[in-house]
């Protein structure tokens, strides 16, 4: 805490603010605030870490100091929900349990493995950064600068690996953290000044605990819209008490979309996505149709980040061109990268198990 000064606000008749890095705090009106900042810290650290042992969730990956499990979860993580990741890990981690088993691995098997999750350029750069870690004798780098050489780690990524396996005291920024420093110091701040935040704040003996305490909070208390702020360990310092103006969300697109499922015997037809499209690049999804015919069999609803698709699916239609066709035999389907939406028709329709 060396770096940090803090100051009791002259202009706060009551003494019971105080103000850090030039954002505020409000010392709820309950504790001295001639206090020293390492005695409000300290408070805030034990307030928080108390509850994240009596409150987390348990999570597969939770428990364990292996670089390579927390590491694959928090690449999963990125933009997604646990709840949506926690069958795919376990499936990851049962097919590459090592991380030479994930650098031996073809790309289409950790694609195929990675198939539904979206965001296949992070299982791309997970595979690229297994290999360079087997390349060094296994051994992933034991600091956030150091991960961050990997391919495709980031300094979210880089900085959970470091704290939670290593040790390191190094501050994670997510949205979920984004949003509970946005909260508690009742400031808009940018990435920047949260990392600063973060760094400056975490729990120098337990670091991992700590960032997965605030990231933790973030996601099942302080969440976006209705903060449960009565059962918030922070409350009491807390500037805004959920009471915090949010920027805007960006306005989401509808579009619709007509896919051909088309079978003969035990095989399905499908098409490879373009090497060098930005999205999906590579993966094989039910041919476009410019064109159904007749009925639709099945309509679903599918969302790719900001647009909402309305799926449509024909027995019969005009394709448009592009990508290479194939026949492939339904047993194979489970082994083939396939693109989420294809993955949810071909389970709808019978044709691929749920497990697959
Ligand atoms: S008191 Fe409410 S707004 Fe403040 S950090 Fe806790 S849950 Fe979030």
């Amino acid at each position: 805490m060396g770096m940090l000064v803090w100051r009791v606000i002259e202009a706060c008749p009551t003494g019971r603010a105080f103000c850090v890095l030039g954002v505020t705090f409000h010392d709820g009106g309950t504790e001295n605030a001639e206090k020293s900042w390492g005695g409000m810290m300290g408070s805030m650290w034990e307030r928080l870490l108390g509850w994240y042992e009596g409150h987390k969730r348990e999570l597969p990956w939770r428990g364990t100091r292996d670089a390579d499990a927390i590491g694959w979860s928090e690449i999963m993580m990125k933009q997604t929900r646990v709840a949506a990741v926690l069958g795919y890990y376990a499936r990851f981690m049962e097919r590459f349990p090592a991380v030479e088993d994930l650098a031996r691995a073809s790309e289409a098997e950790v694609l195929a493995a990675w198939s539904g999750l979206g965001y296949y350029r992070r299982a791309r750069m997970m595979h690229r950064a297994a290999k360079v870690v087997v390349k060094d004798e296994g051994k992933f780098p034991e600091s956030a600068a150091g991960l961050r050489e990997l391919p495709g780690i980031g300094a979210y990524t880089a900085a959970a690996i470091a704290s939670i396996a290593f040790g390191e005291a190094v501050g994670v920024v997510d949205g979920n953290v984004e949003r509970v420093f946005a909260r508690v110091t009742g400031r808009v701040l940018s990435r920047r000044e949260c990392q600063k935040l973060a760094d400056e704040w975490v729990a120098r003996d337990r670091p991992g605990d700590w960032n997965q305490a605030v990231m933790e909070l973030g996601a099942t208390v302080c969440t976006p819209r209705v903060p449960r702020c009565m059962e918030c360990p922070l409350v009491e310092r807390c500037a805004t008490r959920g009471e915090h103006a949010v920027e805007p969300q960006a306005e989401r697109r509808k579009a619709e979309v007509d896919h051909l499922l088309r079978r003969s015997g035990q095989k399905v037809l499908l098409r490879q996505r373009a090497r060098e499209l930005s999205l999906m690049a590579g993966m094989w999804e039910l041919p476009v149709l410019a064109h159904g015919e007749g009925e639709a069999v099945l309509r679903v609803r599918h969302s790719i980040t900001n647009t909402d698709y309305v799926v449509r699916v024909f027995a019969a239609g005009e394709e448009r061109r592009g990508g290479v066709r194939r026949w492939v035999a339904v047993e194979e389907l489970g082994a083939l990268p396939l693109t989420g939406l294809t993955r949810k028709i071909l389970r709808r329709m019978g044709v691929l198990a749920v497990t697959n």
